[in-house]
């Protein structure tokens, strides 16, 4: 659809680096060089664009060249997981100014916890000479169901205490900018998304760590689902464990024989000594065969389901991230064999199946990339636009 060229859209076009000039945006929007020259003014007066003169001359006046300006404000992110979090302060192309990762208990309640990374985001903040009104907007991850459009968690199974807390809104108060909350494995899938390049329009991010969960960008948009519970294939219900009872309280759940809690139950009733699933990885790590065929094996039950959801979805990519992944070719030798194997020929044609090239930093990149597809979508440029020519008129 041809841009309509609001100020906000005029931003867009600017950012992707679609139009670098007043010609090209004029060009590519059909508006009126006067038009347009009003609206670029605005988004310079705004502190949103620059302009400069540095483009190579060819003789007579170059053109002035329009950027992006990723200074123009801060965002703070924070990935928060079971046990440790990690929390930073981007600019507006998501590049971090300042990080940290810090031990936390998410189990510890939304006070706790939330005062924690206030104080965190602040400390941050100050390592970067940016004071609080420099943010612009706030991305957090959870580790469990989140109710999205309400920036809340819903009955998560291991956060006590969260049901129900208004994280978006205490955060947002206390910061004085828009907030946007999900849950960690979508925050890892925006992540991977934003980084690759190219950028697929369907990408399938699965996280394998104690729980196995999976987060979907179909058409180049994260899909949440009716009530945010899309892509939680960790309960899905495979043969191979029936009879196996899972956290959830079903039995039968892919999670139940291949996430990396029962890969480390499993081992530790052969004797290993795995507590965790990054003890797994550990052992693995070190050539131990029953770890490795342990791995192999979790990897061809996780492939089989992730076959069906290729013959559905059709994605080019599937990203497989978390702590069991960095035990790296033996999980992903699994998978791979087992959807190249069941997933019809067509899906797979063009199908890359990859580990996550962000590692644990995933999480935070995908909440910066949330936060600031957020705050710099053309809606919320041109209507935080609007607020501030009414308040200076
Ligand atoms: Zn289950």
């Amino acid at each position: 659809m041809r841009s309509v060229g609001t100020p906000g859209e005029i931003l867009g076009l600017i950012r992707r680096g679609e139009a670098t000039t007043r010609n090209a945006v004029a060009g590519a929007t059909g508006l009126a060089r006067s038009t347009v020259a009003g609206r670029i003014d605005r988004l310079i007066a705004d502190g949103l664009i620059s302009e400069d003169g540095d483009a190579p001359s060819t003789g007579g006046r170059p053109p002035a060249l329009l950027a992006f300006n990723r200074h123009a404000g801060v965002v703070l992110v924070a990935d928060l997981g079971a046990t440790h979090g990690r929390l930073a302060v981007t600019d507006l192309a998501g590049e971090p100014m300042a990080e940290v990762a810090v031990d936390l208990d998410i189990a510890a309640g939304p006070e706790a916890v939330l005062h924690r990374v206030e104080a965190e985001f602040d400390a941050l903040l100050d390592t970067t000479n940016r004071g609080g009104d420099a943010v612009s907007a706030i991305g957090i991850g959870v580790p469990g169901p989140v109710e999205f459009a309400a920036g809340r968690a819903v009955n998560p199974p291991i956060m006590p205490g969260w049901h129900g807390y208004p994280i978006r809104d205490r955060l947002s108060a206390r910061f004085g900018a828009p907030c946007l909350v999900d849950n960690d494995v979508n925050i890892m899938a925006l992540g991977e998304h934003w980084v690759a390049a190219p950028r697929p329009d369907n990408l399938l991010f699965v996280k394998v760590g104690t729980g196995i969960g999976s987060g979907l960008i179909l058409d180049g948009c994260l899909h949440r689902g009716a009530q945010g519970a899309a892509g939680d294939i960790g309960h899905v219900q495979i043969a191979a464990a029936e009879g196996v009872l899972c956290r959830c309280g079903n039995e039968g759940c892919l999670e139940a024989v291949a996430g990396g809690r029962a890969l480390a139950d499993q081992l530790a009733g052969r004797g290993a000594a795995t507590a965790t699933s990054r003890d797994v990885v550990r052992l693995a790590a070190a050539g131990d065969h029953i770890a490795v065929s342990a791995i192999r094996e979790a990897g061809r039950r996780i492939g089989r389901v992730l076959a069906s959801m290729v013959n559905i979805l059709n994605p080019e990519s599937i990203v497989v991230g978390g702590d069991v992944a960095e035990a790296g070719e033996h999980l992903l030798a699994g998978i791979r064999e087992a959807v190249y194997r069941r997933s019809t020929a067509l899906a797979t044609a063009h199908l890359r199946v990859t580990t996550s090239t962000l590692g644990d930093r995933a999480g935070i990149t995908g909440a910066a990339a949330m936060a600031i597809e957020h705050v710099l979508d053309p809606i919320v440029v041109d209507a935080s636009l609007l607020a501030a020519k009414g308040a200076t008129a």
